[in-house]
């Protein structure tokens, strides 16, 4: 029998790109996706919480986990996983959500990854790894992250499903993946100028200031 604390520092076994159930694979850290053959496993927190963020960041082991800082009050940390492979983590998410007067509820993931890993697209409700529109033209947003601006740049989500309200804005940082995913759409505006992201790997029991609670979205 599993009891509540432990249940409480659960995470759960996926596949980066998609929703389907897969079947935990040998000892390398893959799983076997249905649809996509053995990939890199995603590990999801059951519920959000501290407990459960702790170990998310022992077994991130060191890979970055980007959080909005300081988080606004009575924001909360909703959601987040990582992706790990035989040669360790290659992506973080986590997800912040409040509401806005403007907005409504809001949600902001941030995704870190390595190329060609698949969450960020996922969280972003695409195909694929953004392509040559990062880079080119104006930027449509900055973070500071570890001390440097970060350029983003707007994906086009016109192609992928058009019911799904949201801002997607991608960089590279470290030579990984920076994607930011705002819903609804509208809640770009939050950004603000130059949000800080924190990277809170290495941060452990410090992070007790940070408030943890669902709904997590639908990914
Ligand atoms: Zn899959």
């Amino acid at each position: 029998m599993t009891t509540g604390d432990e249940a409480d520092r659960r995470l759960l076994p996926g596949c980066p790109r998609c929703s389907e159930q897969v079947s935990l694979g040998g000892t390398d850290g893959t799983v076997a996706c249905p649809v996509h053959g053995p990939v890199p496993a995603l590990w999801r927190a059951a519920a959000p919480s501290y407990d459960a963020f702790g170990v998310h960041l022992l077994a991130a082991d060191g890979f970055p986990t980007y959080v909005p800082w300081p988080l606004t009050a009575g924001w909360r940390v909703s959601d987040f996983a990582y992706v790990a492979g035989p040669r360790g983590a290659r992506a973080t998410m986590t997800c912040c959500s409040g509401t806005s007067e403007l907005d409504g509820p809001v949600d902001l993931v941030v995704v870190t990854e390595e190329p060609a890993t698949g969450l960020g697209a996922r969280l972003a409700g695409l195909d694929a790894d953004p392509g040559p529109e990062v880079g080119h033209g104006p930027s449509a947003a900055r973070v500071r992250l570890d001390g440097h601006p970060v350029a983003l740049w707007p994906v086009s989500t016109s192609a992928a499903d058009p019911d799904f309200d949201r801002s997607v804005v991608v960089g590279e940082a470290h030579g990984r993946w920076l994607w930011l995913v705002l819903r609804p759409a509208s809640a770009m505006l939050l950004l603000g100028e130059d949000p800080l992201l924190r990277d809170v790997a290495g941060d452990g029991p410090a992070l007790v200031e940070l408030e943890f609670g669902g709904p997590a979205p639908a990914w």
